[in-house]
């Protein structure tokens, strides 16, 4: 069978490069006649894949050195307890960005160990914008600020992250990390499940200020304290081995791409030739407030849902796949992260004219 072309928000497509890499290397990794899967975790060869990830992704992401960074499990979702245990640690408060289901359910997590402090949501409108911040309303004794870069199911992002001063910023950056450039100076603390931009689901990368580090609340489990895996070399207890190696692999290739800032002009292309679209047709509409239209997730609509289910299954029947929106929001939504080239965006395109031609 031909691969399709697949649109899934996560996990979602990886570039062939990459698999056909892995396949090569399946059954024996650099003449050590073994696996990735195989091998200890504490071995040489190992060591060496887990130290190029780390590099790597230093590189690409320009992470300063007073910075650590964690290849983790449990998702992101485990973060949404990892960040308040460890960092709610001076005044047992937190300000957060409501602005979609991930940052509903930070908020939820968090809440059980501190104030949470909710300064703006934009729930009112389904999600579908990034609330105005006012900096009034930003508590300047929290611990931290928390948001969500990139709102994978509803298609927003912040075009500018909010200034708060010396309290360390977090962002939730699973779904928009490395497709555009990122000053991690700006941050205290960045999360990101690998199953979007990165790899397979399973590893979650953390990086972190250093000075944040050390003073998790009392209770925190030992696997939950970031200072545990920092000192750890991510190797407090076995990380997932195979994922870790994939994102190796996907931050070679990135880096085979030009870096992050070449592939973040391609996403810019990718989602303009979809948005362009969009803005004329007479029958489908974005719907995510322009202004803070995302360029990984593009949700959008036919005329008032009314051929939704007919365009996915004519789609699906000619190989666009996982085109269906989030079960929340319902119509469409097209994910066209890094490995989504220029030329599947383009196909998506003629094939949703030609539909729409078709549907007059
Ligand atoms: C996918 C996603 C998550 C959840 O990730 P898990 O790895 O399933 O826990 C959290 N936040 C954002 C922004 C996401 O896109």
């Amino acid at each position: 069978m031909e691969r399709v072309y697949n649109f899934s928000a996560g996990p979602c497509a990886l570039p062939e490069a990459v698999l056909l890499k892995a396949q090569q290397e399946l059954l024996n990794y650099n003449h050590t006649g073994m696996s990735v899967m195989e091998m200890s975790h504490r071995s040489k060869d190992y060591m060496a894949i887990i130290e190029s990830a780390e590099q790597l992704f230093r590189e690409l992401m320009q992470v300063p050195d007073n910075y650590k960074v964690l290849f983790l499990q449990g998702g992101a979702s485990s973060q949404f307890a990892m960040v308040p245990l460890n960092l709610l640690n001076r005044n047992n408060k937190a300000d957060y960005v409501n602005t979609g289901v991930w940052a509903t359910k930070a908020i939820k997590e968090a809440s059980r160990y501190g104030k949470i402090n909710v300064v703006a949501s934009s729930e009112d409108k389904t999600f579908n914008y990034i609330p105005k911040l006012d900096q009034a309303a930003f508590d300047p004794d929290a611990d931290y600020f928390h948001i969500t870069t990139n709102n994978t199911i509803y298609g927003t992002r912040y075009n500018e992250l909010p200034d708060t001063g010396n309290v360390p910023l977090v962002g939730d950056m699973s779904s928009d990390i490395l497709s555009k450039y990122y000053d991690v100076k700006r941050f205290g603390l960045i999360y990101a499940g690998a199953q979007k931009n990165m790899g397979a689901a399973g590893v979650c990368v953390v990086i972190v200020r250093e000075d944040l580090l050390g003073n998790a609340m009392d209770f925190t489990p030992s696997m939950m304290n970031y200072k545990n895996h920092a000192d750890n070399g991510s190797m407090f207890n076995t990380p997932p081995t195979y994922g870790i190696y994939l994102c190796k692999l996907v931050y070679e290739w990135l880096k085979d791409q030009g870096g992050v800032a070449a592939i973040a002009e391609v996403n810019i292309e990718k989602a303009k030739l979809l948005y362009d679209f969009l803005d004329n047709s007479a029958l489908f509409s974005g719907t995510a407030a322009k202004e803070d239209r995302s360029i990984m997730n593009v949700p959008f609509i036919t005329k008032e849902h009314k051929l939704d289910d007919q365009f996915l299954k004519e789609a699906a029947a000619n190989g666009f796949v996982n085109l269906k929106g989030h079960r929340t929001t319902g119509g469409m939504r097209a994910s066209i992260y890094n490995a989504t080239p220029l030329s599947t965006v383009q196909k998506l395109v003629d094939f949703m004219k030609k539909f729409e031609a078709g549907n007059k």
